[in-house]
């Protein structure tokens, strides 16, 4: 009777540890999942570069650049600051 019931509470302690195992395990999941999304998102953010005319930073994207590949908000800054004809 002793073992039966020694087997049972041996039974029941692997049962949950099997249990916080899965839910740790789920946990660690979601952080590294998480940890994905935030990573993904840093490096959806545009590089921005600096305006040589005003000083106003713009998307690489969106920016214009010279011949000397300095960078600028707009073609009318480019042209200000010598239009890349130097
Ligand atoms: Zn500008």
């Amino acid at each position: 009777m002793n073992l039966i019931r020694l087997l049972a509470m041996l039974f029941l302690l692997w049962m949950l540890v099997r249990l916080i195992r899965r839910w740790l395990d789920g946990r660690r999941a979601r952080l590294a999942q998480q940890a994905r999304a935030e990573a993904e998102q840093a490096r959806q953010v545009p590089e921005m570069v600096r305006c040589q005319q005003c000083g106003i930073h713009v998307p690489m994207a969106e920016a214009v650049t010279d011949g000397a590949g300095r960078h600028f908000c707009s073609p009318a800054h480019r042209e200000a600051h010598g239009g890349g004809r130097e």
